[in-house]
């Protein structure tokens, strides 16, 4: 019997930590896959095509959403950002459990699309250690920078719509905090997948089917 597979999605402002708190929860679960979206946004000196993002000129990547080969898509401080479609299916239809850092705009659609998806929020510890944790992205002009703190204030109020919510004080303690929620959310039961997952258990001569009566004690 095959685990079920599911979207986790991971938002929260920028600064938050996802990519870190990603990274760790990956360490101990090697299994855990990872969407590489795609971005027009230039790449920083520590990024790498195709791992980190793959990077796009804004023609190609309107392209694309135009040839219908994102999830979801969305325009975040001036520039887009999407999920190619592709990778998430197939890794679904194998059973695998994939994250996927996007924003709130792009959480939003893939709700609509695969409302069984689970959605975590994680926030900073402080907005001033968010502050300053953008401003050490050297990378970034004090505009970005500034744009991006803008934006998340607002970002903040709409973790309300989701699932979990992790608060990243401590990156480790984050990591296990995402594990756990991915270790319960496998085991959630799923009304659609439990009478297979019987069939596997008890075998194939229908000893217990759909309609008998689950008796009483
Ligand atoms: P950054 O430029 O810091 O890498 O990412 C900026 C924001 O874009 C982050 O909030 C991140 O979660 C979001 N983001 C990254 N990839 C995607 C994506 O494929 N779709 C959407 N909607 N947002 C994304």
């Amino acid at each position: 019997m095959q685990q079920r597979g599911f979207l986790l999605i991971l938002s929260g402002p920028s600064g938050a930590g996802k990519n870190t708190v990603l990274d760790a929860a990956r360490e101990r679960l090697p299994d855990l896959l990872y969407s590489v979206s795609a971005t027009t946004r230039p790449r920083r000196p520590l990024e790498e095509d195709g791992r980190d993002y793959f990077f796009l000129a804004k023609e190609e990547f309107q392209r694309r959403v135009k040839a219908g080969e994102f999830l979801e898509w969305a325009e975040f401080c001036n520039h887009y950002y999407g999920t190619p479609m592709a990778y998430i299916t197939e890794a679904l239809e194998k059973g695998q459990v994939v994250a996927m850092d996007i924003d709130i705009q792009g959480a939003r659609q893939v709700k609509e699309k695969m409302p069984e998806a689970v959605f975590v929020f994680l926030l900073p510890p402080t907005m001033a250690e968010l502050e300053s944790r953008l401003r050490g992205r050297s990378s970034d002009s004090d505009t970005a920078i500034r744009r991006r703190l803008h934006t998340a204030l607002s970002e903040l109020k709409a973790g309300i719509e989701y699932d979990y919510v992790i608060r990243n004080d401590e990156i480790d303690r984050a990591a296990d905090q995402l594990v756990a929620i991915i270790t319960a959310e496998r085991c959630r039961l799923r009304h659609s997948e439990y009478f297979e997952l019987l069939k596997d258990i008890v075998g194939e001569q229908g000893v217990i089917s759909k309609d008998d009566e689950p008796t009483a004690h």
